[in-house]
């Protein structure tokens, strides 16, 4: 992690230098990816979302693409020997650099199978966090979900006010850019798939809940609540990444 301090003894970030490993859990629709975002531009830690990279393979229709879909349009998890290799790739690429993992670990196995090469690499996790909402906001806020069609990294939600689209000639525009192409995810339009996705985390035996729960025998899972908003909850957020 490289920051300094200042002449009043706070940690600051150096940006362009800052590297930290970050674990963010938090159920579909707790703002993960707009917080991950927030974290990626203020510390300059890349951002590393599961489902980005595969509704990125979908749109390629490459051979990730091809086999994830089906399942991802189900609601299920994409089986561990698709997805495990897939992120254990990609962040091996940044492994020494610095990295914010969003959706994944999603089960018990991915969050053994990360940590066990995390210690076999000699990485420390510098912090696991878990945004704390409740199934029937997270549900609320993932029916409200649109994207933008020209970046995705501009989020929008007819649900919060902090990131509500904005209006044009009578039509929803992305707030951030004005592009008129908001639409949902395909698994974001089905209230079964919703259910199944949420249950995934907060029920299942080995699902998330269980690979949170796995870290927090092992380090300090710190958590931040999700209920107040982006800009609240992003605040709490900093506060852990600087103070901690
Ligand atoms: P997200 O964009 O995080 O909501 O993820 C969208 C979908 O991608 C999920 O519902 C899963 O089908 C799949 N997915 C994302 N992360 C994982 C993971 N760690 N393991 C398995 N499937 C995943």
């Amino acid at each position: 992690m490289n920051y300094v301090f200042s002449t009043t003894g706070q940690r600051v970030y150096q940006k362009g230098v800052c590297e930290m490993n970050i674990l963010l859990f938090g159920p579909n629709g707790s703002g993960k990816g707009t917080q991950g975002t927030i974290v990626q531009k203020t510390f300059n830690v890349p951002h590393i979302e599961t489902g980005v990279i595969f509704r990125e393979n979908i749109i390629g229709s490459t051979d990730i693409g091809r086999r994830s879909k089906e399942y991802i349009n189900r609601g299920e998890l994409v089986p561990d020997d698709i997805t495990i290799p897939m992120i254990m790739n990609r962040i091996r690429t940044n492994f020494k650099s610095g990295w914010l993992l969003d959706g994944f670990p999603r089960n018990l196995t991915q969050a053994e199978t990360l940590h066990m090469a995390l210690e076999k690499e000699g990485i420390n996790l510098d912090f696991v966090i878990q945004i704390v909402l409740d199934r029937d906001t997270a549900k609320t806020r993932i029916m409200g979900r649109r994207l933008c069609g020209s970046d995705n990294s501009h989020p929008n939600n007819i649900y919060i006010e902090a990131i509500r689209p904005a209006e044009k000639d009578g039509k929803l525009v992305c707030r951030v850019c004005g592009c008129a192409a908001l639409t949902m995810r395909a698994d974001d339009q089905d209230e079964a798939v919703i259910d199944k996705r949420l249950s995934i985390y907060f029920d299942t035996e080995a699902g998330t809940l269980a690979a949170v729960n796995y870290f927090k025998t092992r380090m300090q899972v710190i958590e931040v609540y999700g209920l107040s908003g982006v800009e609240d909850t992003s605040k709490n957020l900093m506060k852990v990444l600087v103070y901690s």
